[in-house]
């Protein structure tokens, strides 16, 4: 009779190592209020470290995309000027990650920014694709 503990040691032992902090990537969400007519964002600090990228990078972008100014205030806390509704400011994050983030060959969320000649180069740690990224303004 086997033994359940072996078994069940035999069974972990053949279990993959972890693929990194991807491996169940959710979308994150982004916590915004409006205040007068500013739209604060309060875990912009949790949202870049999760994706793996800059904050001045993601705030670059959801500004641009929303065709207004923002102020990093540190802490995670970010101001937009303008009024936005907290499922607008989630959607072009969505667009952000599927942008920057998402390997467009796999899917994989697990990739990484490269420059070559002056160029930024999405590259993927999943499937190893690579191919150029839009420039960001
Ligand atoms: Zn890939």
């Amino acid at each position: 009779m086997l033994d359940y503990d072996k078994l069940l040691e035999r069974v972990r032992q053949k279990l993959p190592e972890k693929t990194g902090l991807h491996e169940r990537f959710q979308m994150p969400v982004l916590d915004s209020f409006v205040e007068g007519n500013k739209t604060i964002v309060k875990n912009m600090n949790t949202i870049a470290s999760y994706l793996n990228r800059d904050i001045a990078n993601i705030v670059k972008f959801l500004s641009r995309e929303m065709a207004t100014y923002a102020t990093i205030e540190g802490g995670g806390r970010v101001v937009f000027v303008g009024k936005f509704l907290n499922k607008i400011l989630n959607a072009k994050l969505e667009v952000f990650v599927n942008t920057f983030i998402k390997c467009k060959e796999c899917g994989s969320p697990d990739t990484k920014i490269e420059t070559q000649d002056r160029v930024q180069i999405m590259h993927c740690m999943a499937c190893q694709a690579k191919r150029p990224l839009p420039k960001l303004k």
